[in-house]
């Protein structure tokens, strides 16, 4: 990982904002910036300076990972953060919104009353937009390692195997291919629980005749995958087949215009439309994707509600569906990198319709 540049980035930013001291707590900004991979850390960026301070349990890690000016050890993290920013002689100071209340709280109460605090979230996000190519390389492997571990347990998907057998199997393949970890728990969803977005795998056998979705992921070095499949058991019935349909053609179409300069309100609107064309509209609740790289979910939001412009080098979901109480629900879901051609789709399952027992 070229961590100067991404300093420089930093850099750039204080510059921007018209401050002189940035103050990091959020775990993946501090990896992305530093390379500290622990839980709990602070960093300090000045034009100057990076420094990085942590407890004790983690000053053996920070020393072999972190790529920083100086590294630091505090008892308490707003004490160790005064004295650092009082080295530096700074007046304006951002910080991050996710940063402890109780934190902030000493900086503000002990720190000098000199000091100007500025909230920051999107500004220290749009750090993490752009991919460089290296981060692509982790998240397409990452694809890859759904691929791979899709294709080892499909043979299991039949009428009356269990949901948590599917997400432990494709979770214990995944890490036995090279995965540092699942992305987030499975979500494995047939018949009518196929209507809930969020299903986790639960007892429910698979029936013949349903659809089932599953959205999964992995993570290599920190960099994640996430991607959501939806195959018929079985025949179905054809309004079933329908949503399948409609949701994949809504798929289709938002992921053919991705190019920089789209609005990602505009893609959000593309497979929108569709489905209410097609009479769907009320069941398609979500946005159409998200942001994916350290954190599964960040920047950019794909929604209608998206300020956001596709821009070269950002990787985010495209993943619409169809979830109609009573009846199940259909996701498909794939990562795609906005190119200066267009874009590159970095997962690999194929989304065609597909009956897993034809096969
Ligand atoms: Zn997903
Ligand atoms: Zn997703």
């Amino acid at each position: 990982m070229n961590y100067s540049r991404r300093r420089q980035k930093a850099v750039d930013l204080l510059t921007q904002l018209k401050l002189d001291a940035l103050v990091l707590c959020h775990p993946e900004n501090i990896r992305y910036l530093c390379g500290f991979t622990g839980s709990d850390g602070a960093l300090i960026v000045s034009k100057e300076q990076l420094v990085f301070l942590t407890d004790s349990r983690y000053t053996t890690q920070a020393r072999s990972e972190v790529v920083a000016d100086k590294i630091d050890e505090y008892r308490v993290k707003g004490d160790g953060v005064i004295a650092v920013l009082t080295s530096l002689v700074v007046e304006r100071i951002g910080f991050e919104v996710s940063l402890a209340v109780g934190v902030f709280n000493d900086l503000r109460d002990k720190g000098s009353s000199g000091w100007v605090w500025q909230h920051l979230h999107d500004e220290i996000q749009s750090l993490r937009l752009r991919k460089s190519a290296d981060e692509i390389q982790l998240i397409s492997t990452a694809a890859g390692l759904n691929l791979a571990g899709f294709t080892e347990i499909r043979p299991m998907l039949r009428p009356g195997v269990r949901e948590t057998e599917i997400s432990l199997a494709l979770e214990f393949a995944m890490r036995k291919l090279g995965a540092e970890e699942k992305a987030f728990d499975i979500i494995v969803a047939s018949g009518e629980r196929g209507a809930m977005p969020h299903g986790v795998a639960s007892d429910k056998l698979l029936a013949e005749g349903e659809l089932v979705t599953i959205d999964f992921g992995c993570r290599c070095a920190g960099y994640h995958s996430d991607e959501t499949v939806t195959l018929a058991v079985g025949d179905v019935s054809d309004e079933l087949r329908r949503i399948y349909d409609t949701v994949l053609e809504a798929h289709d179409r938002a992921l053919a215009a991705v190019a920089p300069g789209i609005a990602l309100s505009e893609l959000d609107r593309i497979a929108r439309d569709y489905i209410s064309t097609c009479g769907y509209a009320e069941y398609f609740g979500h946005g159409l994707g998200h942001g994916i790289g350290l954190e599964v979910h960040e920047g950019p939001v794909v929604s209608s509600r998206s300020k956001a412009v596709a821009d070269v080098g950002m990787v985010f979901t495209v993943e619409p569906g169809i979830y109609v109480p009573g009846v199940g629900g259909v996701r498909i879901e794939d990562m795609v990198l906005v190119t200066a051609e267009g874009h590159r789709v970095l997962t690999k399952i194929p989304k065609t319709f597909q009956n897993i027992l034809l096969r």
